[in-house]
């Protein structure tokens, strides 16, 4: 096995080129080779002195670029991305344990492609893109097109995700996520639900879209949603919002959840992930993570 540490963004490129596999926080990759669910790749090159690619920042248009290697601690902290993007920090704050979120990166667990992983229902309902670069050159992918099912991506071996991309924020608008738990920490989710809600002058909705989280082989968007624009976000509406997401998912029985369950489940998380995020939307302060601020979960 071969091992190196990058110390530039071309140094990492050249290795993957040379067949390396990235390691950022190595939180899923070794923990899972140490658990004996897959062997440790012949050759990883560590990226996590890649400190450029740590940062938030905002472009001239509004939107806002993610560096890859961010971890989810620092994003659940950052004053932006509560503000302006909650679902995320949301997502982020749930994430293992304080130790987990502190290795674990954004761009690790949008490559992971798990279809349990927490931050991508909010990164679809957000409109996310990914940014992936490789010795040839640089391409932007929407997130919706990135995961072809678990534990696989479009991208190629030899390319790098260098930043998740968020469309600028529009006025009136707010995000959440919420995810079904049998215990607070070191848990993933048996199924969870991402949304993001602009509101009219009116207070009608003016768009509205959603994600699910482990209901399928990838994290999938909601159909449908638009059909509630020009409507109040009153119950008629989010009982709409849980049929449809229930209707829609199509979840396999393991040991943490029967598939029924799991349908039932991921209606009653849409449902709470759009109610927040249309709170926010309207202004409402709901602290970070959703889940704990509206009681879901077991008690510690
Ligand atoms: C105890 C524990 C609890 C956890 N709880 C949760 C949870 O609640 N929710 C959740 O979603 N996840 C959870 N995880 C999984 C994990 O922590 C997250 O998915 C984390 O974000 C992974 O990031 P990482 O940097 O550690 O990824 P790594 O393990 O370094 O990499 C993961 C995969 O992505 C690839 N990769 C990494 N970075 C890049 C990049 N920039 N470009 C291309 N490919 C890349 C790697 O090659 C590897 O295949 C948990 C893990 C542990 C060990």
């Amino acid at each position: 096995m071969s091992f190196s540490i990058a110390s530039t963004l071309d140094e990492a490129l050249a290795a993957l080129a040379a067949g390396a596999r990235p390691v950022a926080g190595g939180s899923d990759l070794v923990v899972s080779a140490r658990h004996g669910k897959a062997p440790l790749p012949d050759s990883i090159v560590a990226i996590d002195r890649l400190t450029d690619l740590a940062h938030v920042t905002v472009a001239d248009d509004g939107s806002v670029r993610i560096g890859a290697l961010t971890t989810h601690a620092a994003l659940m902290l950052h004053p932006m991305i509560i503000d302006a993007y909650s679902g995320l920090a949301d997502a982020s704050a749930l994430v293992g344990s304080p130790a987990t979120r502190n290795v674990g990166t954004l761009g690790g667990n949008v490559m992971n492609s798990s279809p349990a992983m927490d931050t991508g229902a909010p990164l679809l309902a957000l409109g996310a893109t990914v940014e992936l670069r490789s010795v040839g050159g640089t391409r932007v992918v929407a997130l919706g097109d990135l995961w072809t099912g678990p534990g696989r991506h479009i991208a190629a071996a030899d390319e790098l995700c260098t930043a998740i991309i968020l469309p600028a924020r529009v006025a009136a608008s707010g995000s959440a996520y919420v995810r079904l738990e049998y215990r607070r920490s070191m848990e993933i989710a048996v199924v969870g639900a991402g949304a993001c809600v602009t509101l009219a002058a009116n207070g009608t909705v003016a768009a509205i879209t959603a994600a699910l989280t482990a209901v399928a082989p990838t994290i999938v968007a909601v159909e449908g949603l638009d059909a509630l624009v020009g409507h109040p976000l009153d119950d008629a509406a989010l009982a709409s919002v849980a049929a449809m997401a229930s209707a829609q998912a199509t979840p396999i029985t393991d040991l943490r959840a029967s598939d029924a369950y799991r349908r039932h489940c991921v209606g009653i998380m849409a449902r709470r992930a759009v109610e927040a995020a249309g709170r926010r939307a309207a202004g409402e302060i709901i602290s970070i993570p959703v889940n704990r601020a509206f009681g879901i979960g077991a008690a510690r």
